[in-house]
């Protein structure tokens, strides 16, 4: 059977830097559910789809094609064969992707594809519900967290990189609003499993919490 490493937490935590670490180590796949997320809130913002009209809301998810190309362990994914892997990380999509992800149609939809990809092969994933609605029976089960202000300087330093003119304030202020929106939603909001091991990750090195979950996964 094959193994499912589920990577739960809240926003900028590290949960992608610990997923992609572990998927290289082990050979898994690595499947950025968030990013998936952000692309449908791209497609909802280009086209002006109005998240309170059901028709439009179903019709525009007829007409999205996310594909993964898993290149080198990093996140590179098209929405209908638009390379979008940079323009989904920008503030735009940051600030409407929670109400966006928290309509019905739109997780029954992702969720959907994402228990697909897990199906026969070995993947890490992370999001915010994998291991209570996407793989409830996931091998292991890792929830993260930090303090919020160590996770928004690493994220502002993240977006410094790539020359985005937002302030400090201004991420600190998205986390914060995200974690609200996700922790409140009706569908499928963000919690611990109750089998998740919690790992705070405010103190440690990125390697240290790998070697932390390589021996969850490989006791
Ligand atoms: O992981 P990332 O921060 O890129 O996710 C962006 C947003 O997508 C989250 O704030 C949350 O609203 C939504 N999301 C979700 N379920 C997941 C992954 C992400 O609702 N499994």
């Amino acid at each position: 059977k094959n193994i499912v490493v589920a990577i739960d937490g809240y926003s900028s935590c590290g949960k992608s830097t610990l997923a992609k670490a572990l998927a290289k180590k082990l050979h898994f796949i690595y499947v950025d559910s968030g990013a998936m997320y952000r692309a449908v809130t791209l497609y909802f913002l280009r086209n002006k789809v109005d998240i309170n009209n059901p028709e439009q809301v179903a019709e525009a998810l007829k007409n999205i094609h996310l594909n993964f190309h898993s290149r080198d362990y990093q996140t590179h994914i098209t929405l209908n064969d638009e390379e979008v892997s940079d323009e989904i990380r920008l503030m735009p999509v940051s600030q409407n992707v929670s109400p966006v992800s928290a309509i019905r149609e739109v997780r029954k939809e992702m969720v959907a594809q994402q228990q697909r990809m897990g199906k026969s092969k070995n993947i890490v994933m992370d999001g915010r519900d994998i291991g209570t609605a996407v793989f409830p029976h996931a091998q292991v089960k890792l929830f993260m967290t930090a303090d919020p202000h160590v996770r928004a300087q690493r994220r502002y330093k993240e977006l410094q990189a790539t020359n985005s003119d937002v302030t400090l304030e201004e991420i600190f202020e998205n986390l914060a609003h995200r974690d609200y929106s996700d922790t409140t939603r009706k569908e499928s909001p963000l919690m611990r499993a109750e089998d998740a091991i919690i790992l705070d990750n405010t103190n440690i090195t990125p390697e240290e919490q790998l070697a932390f979950a390589l021996a969850k996964v490989e006791p």
